[in-house]
């Protein structure tokens, strides 16, 4: 039942003469409900994993399989439709588009899936108020404070029920009480929805919340004991 798996992945940019080789030979599986802290210094690779993983680079060795689809054998196409089916996406930055509401925002994703208006409108409503936006629905991401823009990210990034979703430091922008807040409400929708969670994270008190913990060290991926996160 896993919903991510990484066969044998490698990857190594190639800029012309400048080669740099990230990390190789990793393989892991990410079950269905888990979550997974992967650690790693600056520069270890977390956000090329995370790329890789999320069919938005591409490996130069091995293989990624979500939901049980080998990404390289799909076309670009059926990968895009993967990816906002399967999967959800948060990163440091919320990346919502600045023009729509915080409701439209989180409707787009389900309406891009094929729901209907007033069935994404329930769903995204439904989700934002989970977060605690109820009262901020139709309120551009220029008018939220910081807190409350990852809030409504991270409703978009559930809004399909994903099987998984890949976060990159997505409270690292955040002052440590609201990062605390918006984690615990990241887990809290994860765990209602069963979906599994791969989090990037520099933050060791943060990993050690999740159900297991991985750490890229000079190219290579092992398992943290709980005890020594
Ligand atoms: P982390 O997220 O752990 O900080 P990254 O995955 O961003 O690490 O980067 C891993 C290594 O790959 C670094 O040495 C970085 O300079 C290099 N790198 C990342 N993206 C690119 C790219 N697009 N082209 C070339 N090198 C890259
Ligand atoms: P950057 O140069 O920092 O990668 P981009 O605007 O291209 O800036 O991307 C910002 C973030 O959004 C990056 O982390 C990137 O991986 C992610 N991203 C880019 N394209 C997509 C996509 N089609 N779906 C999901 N995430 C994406």
């Amino acid at each position: 039942d896993a919903v991510v798996r990484a066969e044998n992945l490698g990857k190594t940019y190639s800029e012309g003469k400048l080669v740099t080789p990230v990390f190789g030979g990793l393989d892991f599986e990410v079950h269905a409900g888990e979550t997974v802290a992967v650690l790693g210094a600056s520069g270890a690779g977390k956000s090329t994993l995370l790329h890789l993983l999320g069919g938005l680079d591409t490996p130069t060795a091995g293989e990624v399989y979500v939901a049980g689809q080998r990404m390289s054998a799909l076309s670009d196409a059926a990968r895009g439709q993967l990816r906002n089916r399967a999967l959800g996406f948060v990163y440091q930055f919320h990346h919502l588009l600045p023009e729509f509401t915080a409701l439209e925002n989180v409707m787009l994703p389900v309406v891009l899936a094929g729901s209907d208006v007033p069935a994404a409108r329930q769903r995204a409503q439904a989700l934002l108020e989970s977060v605690g936006l109820g009262p901020r629905l139709e309120h551009k991401p220029g008018e939220l404070s910081g807190g409350e823009r990852q809030r409504a990210a991270v409703a978009r990034a559930l809004v399909n029920h994903p099987a998984c979703v890949l976060g990159d430091e997505p409270t690292g922008n955040l002052d440590e009480r609201t990062a605390a807040t918006v984690f615990e409400q990241m887990l809290e929708l994860n765990r209602a929805q069963r979906t599994s969670l791969v989090l990037v994270t520099h933050d060791r008190r943060l990993a050690r919340k999740l159900d297991r913990v991985l750490e890229l060290h000079e190219g290579r991926l092992r398992e943290v004991a709980a005890a020594d996160v």
